[in-house]
């Protein structure tokens, strides 16, 4: 299969990933009904509620009016923004139904000076407007109007932007950082992920070294190593001592379209002998019992921040969600394979070094993953290691390296394996 053809097969799966999930929220929120054509009401419509279902991959927004509204939206850039135009109607909506959530960073609305109202939908990331309805609903009380967003890529949201500047010759988007920007040929890309961070510490080494800044330091040094090369676009899930919750650090690498997600660890554990770097793939049966007891505290790590974990969705269990996973996952562990013998080269290993847990972090379908704990901050001599900047050199070096042949042998086999 070349190329382009393999690229289709993507766009097909990845369409057909999203209308799993909105069948599912098709099953939340009951079955649309079309309404007749929109008209203007007489009197201003009138918002009865607000509401917003979903995660960081799909979103549906409801809104429930007494009668019939206009609407209108487009699209801003930086940061991404939906906006709804309401020509005709009073909006009041609890600020409970505004909070965080999924896809949807905050919600701001208010009158403009015309008498209309606009609301404006800020995305955590891109995104895309699957659709924008006026129904009429089932029981004759009134309209509604749904709105569905799934999330992209940045290249996929300026298409949008651009189809949006085509068809409407749409000026709104006036200042300069809203201007549309046409994206070259995307490159190689990864999204390195330093764990844990801000309220979630990590492991703690015996003379104090936090998980939490080895891994940032670390990612940096592999960030500049990465984009040094000139061949690679390099995005990290966080550059500060911030928490990240763990579905976040998934979107994130999808919203880039990742070719490879590397999320970067320093651990403990309870024997103090052990030392070496690990290469973790993920697996729905764990390789060992360390691996298990690993995944299980990482896996954690949303709840210590206090944060409530929801079970995993159901869609995993769709057939074509299984195979991008089978192909993804032969992808993850084809690097993991090159990362163990670039790392055998230049830092120490642990017996059996490629292993393999369940870990939450590693879970986006389509991005190929591994979680790399660097050693184990429980052994004195690597906790003196991964605080050094020489090793620190070394270790990120070999990582280069790997990714360097894991992207060229990726382009020689069109993407597939
Ligand atoms: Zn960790």
């Amino acid at each position: 299969m070349g190329p382009a053809a393999n690229k289709e097969k993507a766009k097909r799966i990845r369409w057909r990933f999203h209308l799993v999930v909105l069948v599912l929220l098709t099953a939340l929120f009951g079955l649309p009904c079309l309404g007749p054509a929109s008209a203007m009401a007489a009197e201003p419509a009138r918002m009865i509620d607000y509401k917003m279902a979903g995660d960081a991959t799909k979103m549906r927004i409801v809104m429930n009016f007494d009668r019939e509204p206009d609407v209108r939206w487009f699209l801003l850039r930086a940061p991404n923004r939906l906006v709804i135009d309401l020509p005709a109607a009073k909006v009041a909506i609890d600020a409970k139904a505004l909070k965080a959530r999924g896809l949807v960073k905050n919600v701001r609305y208010g009158a403009l000076p015309d008498g209309s109202s606009r609301l404006v939908v800020i995305g955590k990331g891109p995104f895309l407007v699957e659709r924008v309805d006026v129904l009429k609903n089932d029981d004759g009380a009134g309209y509604r109007i749904v709105a569905d967003l799934s999330a992209a890529s940045d290249r996929e949201f300026d298409e949008a932007l651009s189809i949006q500047a085509e068809t409407t010759g749409s000026t709104v988007a006036g200042n300069k950082s809203d201007r549309v920007s046409k994206f070259p040929l995307r490159r190689f890309t990864v999204v390195i992920d330093p764990g844990h961070g801000g309220i979630d510490g990590g492991a703690e080494g015996l003379s104090g070294t936090v998980e939490k800044a080895v891994t940032l330091a670390f990612a940096r040094e592999l960030k500049n190593k990465l984009e040094a090369s000139g061949k690679y676009d390099v995005f990290m899930t966080r550059d500060s001592d911030v928490f990240l919750r763990l579905d976040d650090r998934v979107r994130i690498a999808r919203q880039h379209e990742a070719d490879l997600f590397i999320s970067i660890h320093a651990d403990t554990i309870s024997l103090k002998g052990i030392r070496g770097a690990t290469v973790y793939t993920v697996s729905d049966r764990a390789s060992d019992a360390e691996a298990q007891a690993l995944a299980d505290r990482e896996n954690l790590s949303d709840r210590l921040a206090g944060i409530e974990v929801k079970a995993d969705n159901p869609e995993v269990t769709d057939i074509l969600i299984d195979l991008i996973r089978r192909e993804t996952h032969s992808f993850s562990m084809s690097f993991a394979n090159t990362l163990v013998d670039e790392l055998a080269t230049t830092v120490g290993l642990i017996n059996n070094p490629h292993r393999f847990a369940g870990f939450r972090v590693l879970k986006a379908p389509d991005v190929p993953s591994v979680l790399v704990e660097l050693g184990y901050l429980s052994n004195p001599k690597d906790e003196a290691q991964l605080i050094d900047p020489d090793w620190r050199n070394k270790a990120a070096e070999s990582i280069t390296n790997a990714v360097a042949a894991f992207a060229s042998v990726k382009a020689a086999k069109g993407g597939t394996l």
